[in-house]
């Protein structure tokens, strides 16, 4: 029988897509998942997906099993433009069935709207599909607030940094927040960036540093941060400036910000299962030597995480 949890359910998260840039399927990306980013969060009645990398097409499988005949309506939020947060759906099965409701939120880009950042992929010559031909009750809003609410779930957004404009979400449910920051480089890249532009060092040191504590007073106290640790940090040495993350600024961010739990995401295409079993475990150890009881998590497709009373077990 299909239902959404009741608001006396525990939250529930399941990884569809985990990786970032590009979807990597293969014998070698078995564990961790080849989809790039897509993550379902069921609470108080509510079904929220985050992003619409190519992880949103085997959900759609899956919600499309599980109602069946009966109506289903769900919150998809978007971070960002980027192909691996919104290739998959045009691909998403429930768009294209009449009795379903999808509410789809998100910020303007850079010299382009919400909705063309959501209804220009699914144009010719790209796709033969538009996003008008969907036969589900499609609505694409504009974010204008940083604080808004589904249903019984308050949400809070931030910028991050991270090119053009990327939103990170902290979604507040009944039995503890979870913070989705898939795209994110630490802030101290300002300082690189404004080498030889008018900004002093100073002038910079001091936007990197009111930035980053911005960011970590939003994510104060979050049961769960998924975060962008896309490179090890000898692979953050020649990549500052992309956008991205690594393994030792994901633990410091969640260690100063006192999450209870990390989520290591956006894998890089690169990264075989091996190669991210040591960056967790390399996590795991700064982690333990920080003195903190930060439980550190690779996203792995297919993984499910509960939010029970501050407690947080893996289904
Ligand atoms: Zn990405
Ligand atoms: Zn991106």
């Amino acid at each position: 029988m299909p239902s959404i949890s009741g608001s006396s359910s525990p939250a529930r998260l399941k990884f569809w897509g985990t990786r970032g840039s590009i979807a990597v399927p293969g014998p070698e990306t078995l564990r961790y998942g080849g989809n790039t980013t897509c993550v379902e969060l069921r609470a108080d009645g509510e079904i929220i997906v985050l992003d619409a990398g190519s992880g949103i097409r085997p959900l759609g499988i899956a919600l499309d099993k599980e109602f069946q005949a009966q109506p289903m309506r769900l919150s998809l939020l978007i971070t960002h433009a980027h192909w691996d947060h919104i290739q998959g759906f045009p691909f998403f099965q429930p768009a294209y069935d009449s009795k379903n409701e999808i509410r789809i939120f998100g910020f303007d880009g850079v010299g382009t709207t919400f909705r063309d950042i959501i209804t220009e992929p699914m144009k010719a010559p790209f796709f033969p599909i538009t996003m008008r031909q969907l036969s589900a009750r499609m609505d694409i809003n504009k974010l204008n607030e940083m604080k808004f609410s589904l249903g019984k779930l308050d949400i809070h957004a931030t910028f991050v940094n991270h090119p053009g404009v990327c939103a990170g979400y902290r979604i507040f449910t009944s039995s503890g927040s979870v913070a989705f920051l898939p795209d994110h480089e630490p802030y101290a890249f300002f300082l690189h960036a404004a080498r030889g532009k008018q900004l002093s060092p100073t002038q910079a040191r001091q936007i990197a540093a009111d930035q980053h504590g911005a960011l970590v007073q939003f994510l104060r106290g979050s049961e769960v941060l998924i975060l962008d640790s896309q490179y090890t940090d000898q692979e953050y040495q020649t990549h500052i400036g992309w956008g991205h993350g690594s393994i030792s600024s994901a633990v410091s961010l969640a260690l100063e910000a006192e999450v209870q739990t990390l989520l290591l995401f956006h894998h890089d295409p690169s990264h075989d299962d091996e190669m991210l079993d040591a960056m967790v475990e390399s996590a795991r150890q700064l982690a333990t030597r920080s003195g903190s009881r930060l439980e550190v998590i690779g996203a792995q497709q297919g993984s499910e995480i509960l939010l029970e009373a501050n407690k947080i077990a893996a289904a």
